[in-house]
């Protein structure tokens, strides 16, 4: 977690639980936000995250949550 208070920071959560290390969520991410690290999902840089919804639209574990176009 970081200590930092960002404004507009975007709404995207990762359940790391959930995540099978499927790599959908980092192919269809537009803004390279996801990576993939030990066959897990990790947000790599959620600042650049534009809330479009295509790694929760494309997750099959639900393990990714983003409120769609708030950002
Ligand atoms: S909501 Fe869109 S921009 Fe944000 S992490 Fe998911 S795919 Fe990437
Ligand atoms: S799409 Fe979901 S299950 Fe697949 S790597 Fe991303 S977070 Fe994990």
């Amino acid at each position: 977690m970081s200590l930092k208070y960002i404004k507009n920071v975007a709404t995207l959560k990762l359940d790391v639980d959930k995540c099978i290390g499927c790599k959908l969520c980092s192919t269809v991410c537009p803004h390279n936000v996801i990576k993939i690290e030990d066959r897990k999902a990790k947000i790599v840089d959620k600042n650049r995250c534009i809330e479009c919804g295509a790694c929760m639209k494309n997750c099959p574990t639900g393990a990714l949550w983003v409120r769609r176009g708030v950002g």
